[in-house]
Protein backbone atom coordinates (compact mmCIF):
# COMPACT_ATOMS: atom_id res chain seq x y z
CA UNK A 1 0.00 0.00 0.00
CA UNK A 2 1.44 3.67 -1.21
CA UNK A 3 1.56 6.12 1.36
CA UNK A 4 1.76 8.84 -1.30
CA UNK A 5 -1.53 10.90 -1.76
CA UNK A 6 -3.20 9.62 -4.59
CA UNK A 7 -6.82 11.75 -6.02
CA UNK A 8 -9.83 10.57 -6.06
CA UNK A 9 -11.25 8.68 -8.76
CA UNK A 10 -14.57 10.62 -8.50
CA UNK A 11 -12.84 14.01 -7.10
CA UNK A 12 -9.71 14.85 -9.34
CA UNK A 13 -8.89 17.42 -7.13
CA UNK A 14 -9.37 16.07 -3.77
CA UNK A 15 -6.19 13.66 -2.44
CA UNK A 16 -6.45 10.89 -0.14
CA UNK A 17 -4.57 8.21 1.36
CA UNK A 18 -7.96 5.58 1.18
CA UNK A 19 -7.90 3.53 -0.88
CA UNK A 20 -10.95 0.58 -1.72
CA UNK A 21 -9.86 -2.49 -0.63
CA UNK A 22 -11.65 -4.50 -2.90
CA UNK A 23 -10.80 -2.80 -6.46
CA UNK A 24 -8.03 -0.72 -5.07
CA UNK A 25 -8.81 2.66 -6.40
CA UNK A 26 -7.84 5.70 -4.56
CA UNK A 27 -11.22 7.18 -3.09
CA UNK A 28 -11.68 10.30 -0.96
CA UNK A 29 -13.97 10.09 2.40
CA UNK A 30 -17.13 11.21 0.89
CA UNK A 31 -16.97 8.41 -1.75
CA UNK A 32 -15.87 5.17 1.02
CA UNK A 33 -17.87 3.72 3.02
CA UNK A 34 -16.35 1.65 6.05
CA UNK A 35 -17.68 -1.62 6.11
CA UNK A 36 -16.84 -5.15 8.54
CA UNK A 37 -14.37 -5.81 6.04
CA UNK A 38 -12.61 -2.50 5.56
CA UNK A 39 -13.40 0.80 3.28
CA UNK A 40 -14.46 0.05 0.34
CA UNK A 41 -15.91 2.52 -2.86
CA UNK A 42 -19.52 3.35 -3.53
CA UNK A 43 -19.52 1.14 -7.02
CA UNK A 44 -18.28 -1.97 -4.72
CA UNK A 45 -20.79 -1.53 -2.74
CA UNK A 46 -23.72 -0.95 -5.30
CA UNK A 47 -22.39 -4.71 -6.79
CA UNK A 48 -21.91 -6.39 -3.42
CA UNK A 49 -25.69 -5.84 -2.29
CA UNK A 50 -26.69 -6.31 -6.20
CA UNK A 51 -25.25 -10.15 -5.56
CA UNK A 52 -26.16 -10.86 -2.11
CA UNK A 53 -30.31 -9.77 -3.42
CA UNK A 54 -30.64 -12.86 -5.83
CA UNK A 55 -34.44 -13.36 -6.05
CA UNK A 56 -36.06 -12.43 -8.92
CA UNK A 57 -39.78 -11.10 -9.60
CA UNK A 58 -41.00 -15.06 -9.89
CA UNK A 59 -39.32 -15.63 -6.91
CA UNK A 60 -41.83 -13.37 -4.71
CA UNK A 61 -44.59 -14.91 -6.84
CA UNK A 62 -43.57 -18.38 -5.66
CA UNK A 63 -43.57 -17.47 -2.47
CA UNK A 64 -46.51 -15.77 -2.33
CA UNK A 65 -48.46 -18.62 -3.32
CA UNK A 66 -46.83 -21.43 -1.61
CA UNK A 67 -47.25 -19.11 1.67
CA UNK A 68 -50.68 -18.85 0.66
CA UNK A 69 -51.20 -22.64 0.40
CA UNK A 70 -48.89 -23.92 3.28
CA UNK A 71 -50.96 -21.14 5.87
CA UNK A 72 -54.25 -22.30 4.43
CA UNK A 73 -53.10 -25.49 6.05
CA UNK A 74 -51.14 -24.24 8.79
CA UNK A 75 -53.96 -22.05 9.93
CA UNK A 76 -56.77 -24.22 9.37
CA UNK A 77 -54.93 -26.54 11.60
CA UNK A 78 -54.39 -23.64 14.42
CA UNK A 79 -57.84 -22.97 14.19
CA UNK A 80 -59.00 -26.69 14.89
CA UNK A 81 -56.49 -27.23 17.63
CA UNK A 82 -57.88 -23.58 18.58
CA UNK A 83 -61.06 -24.81 18.81
CA UNK A 84 -60.19 -27.63 21.43
CA UNK A 85 -57.30 -26.97 23.40
CA UNK A 86 -56.10 -23.41 22.15
CA UNK A 87 -53.18 -23.44 24.80
CA UNK A 88 -51.64 -26.19 22.40
CA UNK A 89 -51.36 -23.60 19.35
CA UNK A 90 -48.51 -21.80 21.97
CA UNK A 91 -45.93 -24.90 20.82
CA UNK A 92 -48.02 -25.37 17.52
CA UNK A 93 -47.53 -22.18 16.19
CA UNK A 94 -44.07 -21.24 16.10
CA UNK A 95 -42.84 -24.69 14.80
CA UNK A 96 -45.52 -24.27 12.27
CA UNK A 97 -43.93 -20.76 11.07
CA UNK A 98 -40.74 -22.84 10.95
CA UNK A 99 -41.65 -24.96 8.93
CA UNK A 100 -43.35 -22.73 6.32
CA UNK A 101 -39.77 -20.53 6.47
CA UNK A 102 -38.29 -23.36 5.43
CA UNK A 103 -40.65 -24.31 2.72
CA UNK A 104 -40.31 -20.98 1.26
CA UNK A 105 -36.42 -21.04 1.55
CA UNK A 106 -36.47 -24.38 -0.13
CA UNK A 107 -39.05 -23.41 -3.12
CA UNK A 108 -37.02 -20.37 -4.23
CA UNK A 109 -34.04 -22.05 -3.87
CA UNK A 110 -32.37 -20.48 -1.15
CA UNK A 111 -32.12 -16.64 -3.39
CA UNK A 112 -32.50 -13.99 -1.32
CA UNK A 113 -34.62 -10.87 -1.78
CA UNK A 114 -35.11 -7.84 0.47
CA UNK A 115 -38.77 -7.99 0.35
CA UNK A 116 -39.59 -11.77 0.49
CA UNK A 117 -40.25 -12.10 4.61
CA UNK A 118 -42.79 -9.26 3.81
CA UNK A 119 -44.92 -10.93 1.36
CA UNK A 120 -44.37 -14.06 2.93
CA UNK A 121 -46.10 -12.88 6.45
CA UNK A 122 -48.45 -11.64 4.41
CA UNK A 123 -49.39 -14.70 2.65
CA UNK A 124 -49.06 -16.48 5.67
CA UNK A 125 -52.06 -14.19 7.64
CA UNK A 126 -54.02 -14.11 3.93
CA UNK A 127 -53.82 -18.38 4.14
CA UNK A 128 -54.65 -18.76 8.09
CA UNK A 129 -58.01 -16.90 7.16
CA UNK A 130 -59.07 -18.57 4.36
CA UNK A 131 -57.67 -22.01 6.02
CA UNK A 132 -59.51 -21.26 9.16
CA UNK A 133 -62.72 -19.98 7.70
CA UNK A 134 -62.83 -22.22 4.85
CA UNK A 135 -64.74 -25.26 6.27
CA UNK A 136 -67.87 -22.57 7.30
CA UNK A 137 -67.42 -20.60 4.44
CA UNK A 138 -68.90 -23.73 2.53
CA UNK A 139 -71.19 -24.62 4.91
CA UNK A 140 -72.22 -20.72 4.52
CA UNK A 141 -72.56 -21.31 0.70
CA UNK A 142 -74.38 -25.19 0.92
CA UNK A 143 -76.93 -23.34 3.10
CA UNK A 144 -78.01 -20.25 0.50
CA UNK A 145 -81.67 -20.37 1.16
CA UNK A 146 -81.74 -22.28 4.26
CA UNK A 147 -82.21 -20.36 6.83
CA UNK A 148 -81.74 -22.69 9.89
CA UNK A 149 -77.88 -24.03 8.56
CA UNK A 150 -77.09 -20.24 7.34
CA UNK A 151 -77.62 -19.32 10.87
CA UNK A 152 -75.16 -22.33 11.98
CA UNK A 153 -73.01 -21.30 8.97
CA UNK A 154 -72.93 -17.56 10.07
CA UNK A 155 -71.93 -18.20 13.51
CA UNK A 156 -69.13 -21.10 12.15
CA UNK A 157 -67.39 -18.17 10.26
CA UNK A 158 -67.60 -15.95 13.48
CA UNK A 159 -66.09 -18.81 15.73
CA UNK A 160 -63.61 -18.86 13.15
CA UNK A 161 -62.66 -15.72 13.69
CA UNK A 162 -62.79 -16.01 17.10
CA UNK A 163 -60.67 -18.35 17.62
CA UNK A 164 -58.09 -18.01 20.41
CA UNK A 165 -55.68 -20.68 18.27
CA UNK A 166 -55.47 -18.85 15.20
CA UNK A 167 -54.59 -15.34 16.83
CA UNK A 168 -51.64 -17.10 18.20
CA UNK A 169 -51.09 -19.00 14.93
CA UNK A 170 -50.98 -15.55 13.50
CA UNK A 171 -49.05 -13.49 16.27
CA UNK A 172 -46.29 -15.97 16.86
CA UNK A 173 -46.44 -17.86 13.25
CA UNK A 174 -45.63 -14.78 11.49
CA UNK A 175 -43.33 -13.49 14.20
CA UNK A 176 -41.49 -17.13 13.40
CA UNK A 177 -41.54 -16.52 9.67
CA UNK A 178 -40.51 -13.08 10.28
CA UNK A 179 -37.33 -13.99 12.35
CA UNK A 180 -36.26 -16.70 10.00
CA UNK A 181 -36.70 -14.93 6.56
CA UNK A 182 -35.18 -11.47 7.86
CA UNK A 183 -31.57 -12.36 7.99
ZN1 LIG B 1 -13.99 -0.44 -5.07
ZN1 LIG C 1 -14.34 11.38 -3.92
Amino acid sequence: MSTTPSYCVNHPQTETLLRCNKCDRPVCIKCVMRTPVGYRCKECMNIQQAGYYTATPVDYAIAGVVATIASMVGGGIAAVIGGFFWFFTIFYAPAAGGIIAEIIRWSIQKRRGKYIWLVTCAAVVVGAFIGAGALPLMLALASIGRPGLFMAATAGILGALLNLGLWIYLVLGVATVYARLRS
